[in-house]
Parts: structure tokens; sequence; C-alpha cells
């Protein structure tokens, strides 16, 4: 019998992105929590050098010591060290079984606790478990008004929860019990189980949304940060309560893969004229005193080059320097991106 498999890989740009622009980014998104960032899914790849050379690390296997794992070098390297060609990408069994559910949450221990314990008793079909702050929900209600609210607004967090599995048998029943046993401990105050592949779309769509909602903020800006689980609650609330006394009026909303420990922040602080720079500092300033990352999944870029500093040592920078050196020495591939253009962009 022909098994059917699938790519999963799931990002807010599906229906725009290329494999090319995946590697490139070593994108994210909502199936990180089970099967990995894009890195996890280059088995190899094919890239162009910037003198034309091409190096055909199209390799099939999952283990394979022999050197350097080369193709990890083009994976998030944003174009800077050759163009991606070619890849071979690892393919999972395309699940038969998928429950959805929302759940708002208390407060983010709970929702710790919460994902701690469906990870236990789901085993490996915990698939995505996707934070919405109170302030993103409200955002998303009030700008996209064709979506529906699942939950009464007014709880401090929104979660939600999806398995995906290979017997519908059993598997939607345990994801229910499961969800039946979160309650009982405080975990989550409310529940709606989508029961159709309609109803689950509707919940996938209030989380979808919030890429339409921002679309409404004047300025819009966002950050895409990562930092230890355990930093997050502090670094939210902290964001949060520093918008609402500098920023009176400023909307921000906070949202992002917990599991994985990536935080998307948007806002439209700088409309009372805040420059840029300053709301950047404010953002990267907290992140670095959370150990965090500036960027968890969308690269650096023109945008964040100036704040890799906060993030990674002067060491790790001066050797992502030689490495860019020594494959492009005229800085002719995507001249600018992560680092400045000086001695090496
Ligand atoms: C609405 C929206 C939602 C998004 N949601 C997510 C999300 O949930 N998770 C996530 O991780 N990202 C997300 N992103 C960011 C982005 O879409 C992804 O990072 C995606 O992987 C980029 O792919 P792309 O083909 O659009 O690349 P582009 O944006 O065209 O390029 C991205 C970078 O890759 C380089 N590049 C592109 N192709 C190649 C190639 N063949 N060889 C070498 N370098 C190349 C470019 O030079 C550039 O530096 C989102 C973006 C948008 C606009």
């Amino acid at each position: 019998m022909k098994r059917a498999s699938f790519f999963p890989l799931d990002i807010g740009s599906r229906g725009s992105c290329t494999v090319g622009g995946n590697v490139s980014t070593n994108a994210g998104g909502n199936r990180v929590l089970r099967y990995g960032m894009m890195r996890n899914l280059v088995l190899g790849l094919e890239a162009v050098l910037a003198d034309g050379t091409v190096i055909d690390a199209t390799h099939k296997m999952t283990k394979d010591n022999a050197g350097y794992d080369l193709k990890q070098l083009f994976v998030g390297s944003e174009g800077t060290l050759g163009v991606v060609t070619r890849a071979v990408l690892a393919l999972h069994p395309k699940p038969s079984s998928q429950a959805v559910a929302f759940c708002s949450v208390p407060d983010f221990s709970c929702a710790i606790e919460l994902l701690l314990f469906l990870k236990g008793a789901l085993g490996g079909r915990l698939s995505a478990f996707e934070a919405l702050w109170s302030n993103a929900y409200a955002l998303i209600l009030e700008s996209v008004p064709r979506v529906r609210a699942p939950l009464p607004v007014g709880s401090p967090l929104y979660v939600l929860v999806e398995s995906l599995g290979s017997d519908p048998r059993t598997d939607v029943p345990a994801f229910e019990k499961a969800l039946e046993v979160a309650p009982e401990n405080n975990w989550v105050t409310d529940v709606v189980i989508g029961r159709s592949t309609r109803e689950m779309r509707a919940l996938w769509e209030v989380r979808d949304a919030v890429s339409e909602a921002v679309l409404k903020l004047r300025p819009f800006i966002s950050y895409d940060v990562s930092m230890p689980v355990g930093a997050m609650d502090l670094f939210a609330s902290s964001i949060v309560e520093r918008t609402a006394r500098d920023w009176p009026g400023a909307k921000i909303g906070l949202f992002g893969h917990i599991g994985d420990g990536n935080i998307h922040i948007v806002t439209d602080i700088g409309a009372d004229g805040t420059p840029r720079t300053v709301v950047d500092e404010f953002i990267y300033d907290a992140t670095r005193a959370a150990r965090g990352s500036i960027s968890a999944e969308h690269g650096i870029g023109f945008q964040k080059r100036a704040w890799i500093g906060h993030t990674r040592s002067p060491q790790e920078i001066a050797l992502m320097r030689a490495i860019k050196r020594t494959l492009d020495p005229d800085c002719l591939l995507s001249r600018g991106r992560i680092f400045p253009i000086d001695a090496a962009g």
C-alpha cells in the first residue's frame, strides 16, 4: 500500500513563499513543536556560490557525519553565502486525524502546565500550541469582522491546540479526554473543540487572522523574538506595561509559538512621532535582558542588522564575517543583509 506523505512546514506566508526562501530564512511557523524548523526538514541541497561554483550537497541521509554539515551553512543565511537552487526535503507520513481546540487560559504559568500535560497525554501527536495574548485577540476581533470570537474576550491568554495523528478512532477521543482534564486542574477556564473540518478551520482562522489585523496598524511595526520559555512571561508583561505607561494611546499585540519560546509583537507605537530606533531599542534591550534572540524565525535582513550585537557575541559575529569573506569576497550576494556594508557586507 502506498503511504501518503506531506511536507509539514506551515507558515503565515504559505500562499506566496518559495522553498528557496524557506531554506534561506530557516522558516519556522505553526508546527515547529512537532516537526522542527526548516533546518530539520532539509536533508540536502544544491547551492551556487558567488564565483559560480556549484555545491552539490543533495544528499538524502539523515545520518551523515563526514566532515562539516555544509548544507546547514546555507540554511538561514538569507542568501548571503550562495543561491539555493535545489533542495532535498524530508517528508512525513500524512496525518489522517486532526483535532483542534481553542482555550482561554488564566495566566502564562497555566499555559505552560497545559503544554507539558498535553505533550505527555498526546505523545508525539501535539502539533501546535499557539498563544494569543488578550491584546492580540482583541486586535483580531476589532480589525477582522469576518472572524467570529470562539470565546469571550477578557481572558489574559488564549491558546490554540492541535493534534495530528494516524488513527481518528482513538486520537480524537484521547484529545477530548485530555482537554477535559485541563479545566479540572484550572489550567484553562473555557474550551471550544472543533467538531468538524469547517469548525477546526474556523478556529485556525482566528489565529491566522492576526496577519490581516496588523495591516490596520499605522504605523505597523513588528518584532519576532525568542527566549527561554521561563523568561517569556516577565518579558511579555514588562513590554505591555511600559507601552501603556510611555505610549498610552498605542496599540500592542503579542502572539506566538510559546512551546518554541517565540513571541511576535505588533504595535503602532510611533503614531505619536516616536522614532523607530527608540521602539527597536525598547524591544531589543528587553530581549537581551531575557537572554533571547532578536530574530526567532524571520532572519536579520536590513532592518535588524544594527542590533545583531544584542544577540550574538563579537566572536560569533567575527566568525560569521570570516565565512562571508571566504565564500563571497567581493560581496556580490545579498549585499548588506545581516551585516552593515563595510568590511564584509
Ligand atoms: C504574512 C506573512 C507571514 C509570515 N509568517 C511566517 C511564519 O509564520 N513563520 C516564518 O518563519 N516566517 C514567516 N514569514 C516570513 C517569510 O515569509 C518566511 O521567512 C519565508 O520563508 C520567506 O520565503 P520567501 O520565498 O517569501 O523569501 P523572500 O522573502 O523572497 O526572501 C527571504 C530571504 O531569502 C533569500 N532567498 C530567497 N530565495 C533564495 C534562494 N533560492 N537562494 C538563496 N537565498 C534566497 C532572499 O534573498 C531573502 O534574504 C511571514 C511573512 C509574511 C509576509
